[in-house]
């Protein structure tokens, strides 16, 4: 303990950030350029290279995520109410409220604390028209059975996939699952722009009108068709992408060897559970969230602050859920008794640091506290 005292503080995750000396001459074209944003070259290219790399047909970059998430709704003119998951970051559904509409919460599987699929059919009203689950930590949803429920309800599906930068099930990328799929590029994010955002789309149109909406709905110079948004990325964040990705598929396999690590180490520790890769060919290792259950020593928030205490910033996504915030709890939907399972994780959930530069000794001290062995 005195050792990590004297540690700097470790921080659920570090932002990966590519040598600095490649990215001036990035910095010298835009100023050669004098072109700063609105669809320059750099954000072509990275639209570009992001589709290459992803494995998907069109992708509209955006300033962030929440924008994207509002834009993404707004350019499939959803209304009344959609089904989300109470298990997220708080944006999945302010991106609903910003849109007016109404979110209802259904659970969680308790596998993979997604949407559960077998609780979706309950909660659709007529005034329901799309779902929006999230693939939480990375983990893929089943997009199958929701697209069939989709499907037979006529609904819209829009993921919130955040977490889900280059994660492959057996037919390919994630991202090519329902109508839309939303990332961040956030800092805190597995592949970042410093703030970032995309939308992916199957098709070029609902591109364009996607492209539209960024940029205030101008289809041309004096035509406006919607009320839309400033949401566009400018060069800076762009020619940043376009650095990142030379360096991802190396911080990925760092992420994988530390994921492992935990793992190996925490089998043996009583009361603690590591949540296992479901449906996934290709992971990102964008968290490490572990279960602690009751017949751990400790509780979850006293295991928290002895980590804390230590200097471990570990962080408890996602508690509070988003059915508890103010703005949420007082629908139906949002009642405890209607998501027991998220309920209880959320109350036994812990993000253990995770990211490319994490040393494996690091590992070895928080795995060493959780066990109890340093006190
Ligand atoms: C990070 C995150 C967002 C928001 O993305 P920003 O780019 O920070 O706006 C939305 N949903 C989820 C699940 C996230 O983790």
């Amino acid at each position: 303990m005195k050792g990590l005292l004297k540690m700097p503080p470790i921080y659920v995750t570090q932002p990966y950030l590519p040598p600095l000396e490649e990215f001036i001459p990035y910095l010298q074209t835009i100023w050669n350029s004098k072109i700063l944003t609105n669809g320059g070259p750099f954000h072509d290219q990275l639209e570009k290279a992001l589709c290459d790399y992803l494995g998907v047909k069109h992708l509209a970059l955006f300033t962030n995520g929440t924008i994207a998430l509002v834009t993404a709704l707004q350019a499939l003119r959803i209304t009344g109410e959609v089904i989300t998951t109470p298990y997220s970051f708080v944006a999945t559904s302010h991106s609903l409220l910003w849109n007016g509409i109404q979110p209802v919460f259904v659970d969680i599987d308790p596998v993979t604390l997604n949407l559960d699929p077998a609780k979706i059919e309950a909660a659709i009203t007529p005034r329901t028209t799309a779902i929006m689950p999230v693939h939480c930590y990375g983990h893929p949803c089943d997009v199958a059975r929701i697209q069939k429920i989709a499907d037979n309800y006529g609904l819209r599906v829009i993921y919130d996939a955040a977490h889900a930068f280059g994660v492959q099930t057996e037919d390919g990328s994630v991202l090519n699952h329902g109508d839309l799929s939303v990332l961040s590029f956030h800092a805190t994010k597995v592949f970042n722009t410093f703030e970032g955002g995309a939308i992916i789309c199957p098709d070029s149109k609902t591109k364009q009108r996607i492209d539209h909406l960024k940029n205030f709905g101008f289809v041309d110079e004096t035509t406006v068709v919607a009320p839309g948004i400033n949401g566009k990325m400018c060069e800076f964040n762009a020619a940043l992408g376009l650095l990142q990705l030379k360096y991802i598929d190396q911080a990925l396999v760092c992420r994988q060897k530390i994921d492992i690590l935990y793992r190996e180490r925490l089998k043996t520790v009583d009361g603690i559970q590591c949540l296992n890769a479901v449906g996934e060919k290709v992971a990102n290792h964008a968290y490490f969230p572990i279960l602690v259950r009751p017949d751990y020593p400790l509780s979850r928030d006293a295991l928290f602050q002895k980590l804390r205490d230590c200097g471990i910033y570990a962080r408890r996504y996602f508690y509070p859920l988003i059915s508890d915030f103010p703005m949420y709890r007082g629908a139906p939907s949002a009642a405890p008794s209607n998501l027991p399972v998220a309920k209880k994780i959320a109350e036994q959930v812990i993000c253990l640091p995770i990211y490319p530069a994490l040393g494996s000794e690091v590992v070895d001290q928080i795995v060493s506290l959780i066990a109890g062995n340093r006190a």
